[in-house]
């Protein structure tokens, strides 16, 4: 058939990662990628097109998938509900707390336009999302725990560099291997938010900004930081280069249950990942692949991953995931 046209809107880690993964699915083709600077500025590896931002709706005709690569934090919640009014969409809206306020403002423009929006796909939210929907139906007598990390979390870094003050950051965030080992026992340990993981924060500073206050910034900040303990390191800016470039990430979705009085459970999920925005854009494609056929079935509105059937992800038709996966 033909081939899936799909658009990049924001070209940071996800925007290249998204450029990455339509290399390796023969079914997808890059129409253009959009961009809020200036076009020609950006280095595009292979000479995929490259617009600005305010071309698109000229061009909604040509690409059947928009993926949205902006941040979370600032660009998302208005990218969002004013990309679905032009395009099908796929996002990877990661601040979990707002999730329900995203999902009903890109739903509105989505369903009036007839479009399909399919919002916080990624692997968390995304896979792990899968992961803890499929245990706690599995073993309903059960706890669900996620650990992440050792990793750099894009959201946090993001978060962390529109913060006044901050010229540059990142953010790892380290899992307890006591709290892991319990877990994986079947123990099903009570674990309050700060037994599970600590953050840890690198930050260049601008010239002048006061760091006290960068710091309280940083620790205090919502759904980001507050339920955290925090630790926040300034650093200059070729150490920053030389240690901090790479971006690992990782982590485990436990669900631990027991099916009767006599037997316990445990199930497991891990990824392993040596490029986190990489991994998040090879979701990303994937998902288009789906929005893409759920939209041609008149499925409309904000959907997520909840959603989304497996097989849908796959270019395989059904007869071949039945013969060849089931
Ligand atoms: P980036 O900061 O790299 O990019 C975000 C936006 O910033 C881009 O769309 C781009 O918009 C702009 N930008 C990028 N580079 C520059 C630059 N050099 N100068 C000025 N502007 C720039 O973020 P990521 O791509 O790493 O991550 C995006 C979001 O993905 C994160 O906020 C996070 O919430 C989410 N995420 C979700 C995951 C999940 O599992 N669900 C996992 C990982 C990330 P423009 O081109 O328009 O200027």
């Amino acid at each position: 058939g033909a081939t899936i046209r799909l658009g990049i809107a924001g070209y940071g880690n996800l925007g290249r990662g998204v450029q990455a993964a339509v290399a390796k699915n023969p079914d997808m083709e890059l129409v253009g990628v959009y961009t809020r600077r200036d076009p020609a500025a950006l280095s595009l590896p292979d000479g995929a097109p490259a617009f600005h931002m305010d071309q698109l709706s000229g061009h909604t005709e040509d690409i059947d998938v928009l993926v949205l690569c902006g941040g979370s934090k600032s660009d998302l919640p208005a990218q969002g509900p004013a990309l679905a009014a032009l395009f099908n969409t796929v996002d990877s809206f990661d601040t979990h707390a707002k999730i329900p306020e995203h999902f009903a403002a890109v739903d509105a423009p989505a369903t009036a336009a007839g479009k399909t929006a399919l919002i916080s796909a990624g692997w968390d939210p995304g896979m792990f999302s899968i992961n803890r929907v499929y245990g706690e139906a599995l073993l309903p007598d059960g706890e669900t725990y996620t650990f992440w990390g050792r990793g750099l979390s894009q959201g946090h870094s993001d978060a962390i560099r529109r913060v006044p003050g901050v010229a540059a950051g990142v953010q790892y965030t380290i899992p307890s291997t006591e709290a892991i080992a319990k877990v994986r026992a079947g123990e099903r340990p009570v674990l309050e938010t700060r037994d599970k993981h600590v953050r840890e924060c690198f930050v260049v500073l601008e010239d002048g900004a006061d760091s006290e206050a960068v710091r309280t910034a940083i620790v205090t900040m919502e759904h980001y930081f507050d339920e955290y303990d925090t630790t926040v390191n300034f650093i200059d800016a070729a150490t920053l280069a030389s240690e901090h470039t790479s971006m690992p990430h990782g982590g485990f979705v436990f669900r631990s249950g027991n099916t009767s009085d006599e037997h316990a459970q445990v199930i497991e999920y891990s990824l392993s990942l040596q490029s986190n925005p990489e991994f998040t854009s090879s979701v990303l494609v994937a998902y288009a692949r789906a929005v893409h056929r759920m939209n041609q079935a008149g499925q409309t509105g904000a959907k997520t991953v909840f959603d989304v059937a497996p097989g849908l992800l796959s270019p395989k038709s059904p007869e071949q995931l039945r013969a060849e996966l089931l």
